[in-house]
């Protein structure tokens, strides 16, 4: 078994003690229900190529499955199922109604071209078509590491050539182009997660004052450990809307630091300049990227892949708050010892669920076959223009043009995603607080957060009376 499954296996384990509830149903949960492995020939160039790859579905509790599709070299069985089994649990805990799955290609997609992955994304995809591993109700993939809209559209649009009849087929998979079906603010959305959870975790005067901090993000240190769509995402609303100072930054070529703070917008210009985030102006260049993990900061995200604070390292983490915005990217062992020392770990499976609650409000909206907003917008338009012109009438005053458009406007669809993602990720929070708050011997929100989750997926299969 690998590092990682072990690892999320060992936090279940940790947690279900605190459930009571019976041996076979825990193990029930906590298995892989269906594990399915792939290999297919591609011609590149005058050779063929055998392409590995996989999908994995963790739990069939709730229908369909979900979960991203990730393109790297490092690919394997127990990572997909790793990964497919925190999507169980993420879905679980922000209410988004399905099982967990997870696919994996073991490609490295900077060796091919846009027309070979494009290949090896619809052989692929017809691979699960064949078996019955995808469909709006049976296993939606989405965008995970190394896959972006591009490769869903590609996924959209295979499935139409096999199954063009279906009249929910738009909803096979999410994190779509939004010209093909797919969402606003979908690509942003684990990014914006992440900016809601650890803003509502940095609320708390109690839980802030034990890491000697104080509340609200204004201010606040942050290291990013990837700039990929989740890291980059976080980075610029945690400056933007947040007001945080970005003081440390790794990507593939390395990691730069900056006391002063590092414009985010800026460097993403830098480095599409210059093809890297090094020698940005202001900023010093760090000896080797992994550095940034270490860096004295307030908030660490790390943002990229699993099994990065570890055994060897977590004794140099300086972070208070470490918020997992990738999956995995701390080992159970390493977290052990930073709760020991009172950090306060924000686990992955809740913090970087913004991307499949997002994703269910596409899937929503493909099964609707209608945009969020379209039928209510210009009626709350309408509604609140009538509100203000008697406001105005009634105290003879007049409200300038900008007050009058913010207060007239009727929500459109980034709007609402937006809010329904803010509201999930608040509330969630507070589950899991709650939860920690509530069980003394709980000492951290992982378990907390997992027991959350527990207790949701339980109830569906002891109400089938399985378990008795
Ligand atoms: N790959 C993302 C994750 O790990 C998104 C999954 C989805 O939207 O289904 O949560």
């Amino acid at each position: 078994m690998s590092n990682f499954l072990a690892s999320v296996n060992q936090n279940f384990d940790k947690a279900a003690i605190h459930t009571g509830l019976p041996k076979g149903l825990l193990e029930q949960i906590k298995i892989c229900n269906s594990v399915y492995q792939i290999h297919f020939p591609i011609k590149v160039g005058n050779e063929y190529k055998v392409i590995e790859a996989y999908r994995v579905q963790h739990s069939h509790h709730r229908l369909p499955t979900k979960g991203g599709i990730r393109f790297s070299q490092k690919v394997n069985q127990d990572e997909v199922m790793a990964l497919a089994t925190l999507m169980t649990y993420k879905c679980a805990i922000v209410d988004v109604p399905f099982g967990g799955a997870k696919g994996g290609v073991k490609i490295s997609p900077r060796e091919y071209t846009p027309a070979q992955l494009q290949k090896i994304t619809r052989r692929y995809t017809a691979e699960l078509i064949r078996k019955n591993f995808i469909g709006p109700g049976i296993d939606v993939p989405a965008p995970d590491y190394g896959t972006g809209a591009r490769e869903m559209a590609w996924i959209l649009d295979t499935y139409m050539q096999f199954k063009g009849g279906e009249i929910d087929a738009a909803g096979c998979v999410t994190g779509k182009p939004v010209t093909q079906h797919g969402i606003r603010g979908r690509s942003e959305a684990t990014g914006r997660g992440v900016y809601y959870g650890v803003r509502e975790a940095v609320s708390y005067k109690d839980d802030m004052k034990k890491l000697g901090l104080t509340t609200g993000l204004e201010g606040k240190t942050v290291a990013i450990q990837g700039l990929g769509n989740v890291g980059y995402h976080s980075a610029s609303i945690f400056q933007k809307e947040g007001g945080a100072k970005i003081i440390s930054v790794a990507e593939y070529e390395g990691a730069i630091y900056s006391e002063d703070g590092i414009d985010i917008d800026a460097l993403m210009k830098h480095r599409k300049e210059t093809g890297s985030i090094m020698d940005f102006p202001g900023a010093q260049n760090m000896d080797q990227r992994k550095k940034v993990l270490e860096v004295e900061c307030d908030i660490l995200i790390p943002a990229a892949l699993e099994n990065q604070i570890r055994n060897d390292n977590v004794d140099r983490v300086k972070a208070k708050i470490i918020a997992e915005a990738a999956n995995g990217p701390v080992t159970a062992e390493a977290a052990e010892k930073l709760i020991k020392r009172g950090v306060m770990i924000i686990p992955d499976m809740y913090i970087n669920a913004g991307g499949v609650t997002v994703s269910y409000f596409e899937w929503l909206k493909n099964l609707s076959h209608m945009r969020f907003g379209r039928m209510e917008k210009r009626f709350n338009h309408n509604t609140y223009m009538n509100l203000v012109n008697l406001v105005e009438r009634l105290t003879g005053k007049t409200i300038g043009a900008k007050e009058r458009e913010f207060l007239t406007k009727g929500a459109d669809e980034v709007d609402l995603v937006r809010s329904g993602l803010e509201e999930t990720m608040i509330t969630a929070y507070q589950e899991i607080r709650e939860i920690k708050k509530r069980k003394k011997k709980v000492e951290d929100l992982r378990t907390a957060a997992f027991i959350s989750a527990l207790n949701k997926i339980s109830s569906d299969y002891l109400a089938l009376g399985i378990f008795p």
